[in-house]
């Protein structure tokens, strides 16, 4: 359905709504009124189309039984390592963002390669017997890596990488286009996983100087909507998106350092893991937040087969 055809649409609004980067009814349904009046619609008819655009997409109350019957779908996908999957509750889960934070080096991209060749197996081995879609914004996507962890798991490397749709982010605004791109995609073909890597690095190189983080956080806020209800919540699939984190000069002890985004990113995660480096091979997870596992930690390893238990 075109946003035309949602009530009080016409070709202006239309065109406004475009340009901001409300180009589905999706992306309207989930925006808040706020937003909208801050792209020049007076509240009573940003609070009108919004409206059309849930109750088109029939977003409102469901019974309880149909919540669970949703649950009930929830995929768990392997990340490689038994130890690491634990700290999930039996890996990572669909319908759900998980973001993995930490600094550079810390196994973020690894860890997303291996869970784009892992989502390709039967379910009975660990996987979501699906594809995978891979928005890369650091250029750190590697096919002879996925190659390499294919191999190592007997998979065809050919046919792995033929089951993983890459692009290429080059700023914020391409990188929102490529998520609704994704949807699109999902529609089509069957796709388990969907990995932003990284989530925030444009986000942060673009938008710098004070005055223009409550715009950032508001463009991230919508990106991550976007995520969870048309990509996690829609197509049953597991989102994965990495952040680095930046120094925090006033935290005087413990670690001084905390993800990139701040309450916008955290809110928006249903799981939040922590990586750090451990003794050579080694890394150390962190699951932090979690609204139904415990705080815990566990050591994995990165070896040349890919993700294992440490
Ligand atoms: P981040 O994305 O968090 O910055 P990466 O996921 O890129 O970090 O992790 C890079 C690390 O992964 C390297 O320092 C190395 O330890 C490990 N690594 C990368 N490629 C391989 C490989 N082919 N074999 C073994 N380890 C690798
Ligand atoms: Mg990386």
């Amino acid at each position: 359905m075109d946003i035309e055809e949602l009530p009080g649409v016409g070709a202006t609004i239309a065109e406004k709504l475009r340009e901001a980067g409300y180009a589905s009814v999706e992306a309207i349904a989930a925006a808040s009124s706020g937003e909208m009046m801050d792209i020049g619609l007076g509240e009573s008819t940003a609070q009108k189309i919004i409206d059309a655009a849930r109750t088109n997409l029939k977003m409102g109350f469901e019974s309880g039984l149909d919540v669970l019957a949703k649950r009930e779908q929830i995929g768990k996908l392997t990340t490689g390592s038994q130890e690491l999957d634990n700290l999930f509750g039996g890996g990572i889960e669909t319908q759900a963002i998980t973001e993995l934070f930490g600094k550079f080096g810390s196994g973020k991209t690894q860890i997303a390669h291996q869970l784009s060749i892992t989502a390709q197996l039967p379910k009975e081995k660990g996987g979501l017997d699906a594809g995978a879609v891979y928005i890369d914004t650091e250029n750190t996507f590697r096919p002879d890596r996925i190659q390499q962890m294919s191999k190592a798991l007997e998979l065809d490397p050919e046919e792995a990488l033929s089951n993983i749709q890459v692009a290429r982010a080059y700023n914020s605004d391409h990188q929102m286009l490529l998520a609704e791109k994704a949807a699109e995609l999902m529609d089509e073909k069957k796709i388990g996983l969907v990995v932003v890597d990284s989530l925030t690095a444009h986000f942060r190189a673009e938008y710098t100087g004070r005055g223009t983080l409550a715009n950032r956080q508001q463009k991230l806020n919508r990106h991550m909507h976007l995520l969870q209800r048309r990509l996690a919540d829609l197509h049953n699939a597991a989102v994965i998106v990495t952040n680095q984190v930046m120094s925090r000069p006033d935290i005087m002890f413990g670690d001084p350092t905390s993800p990139i985004g701040g309450h916008v990113v955290g809110h928006h995660s249903t799981f939040r893991v922590y990586l750090r480096k451990g003794k050579a091979t080694k890394r150390v997870a962190k699951l932090i937040d979690s609204p139904s596992m415990p705080d815990a930690e566990c050591v994995f390893d990165i070896s040349t087969d890919g993700v294992r238990d440490g």
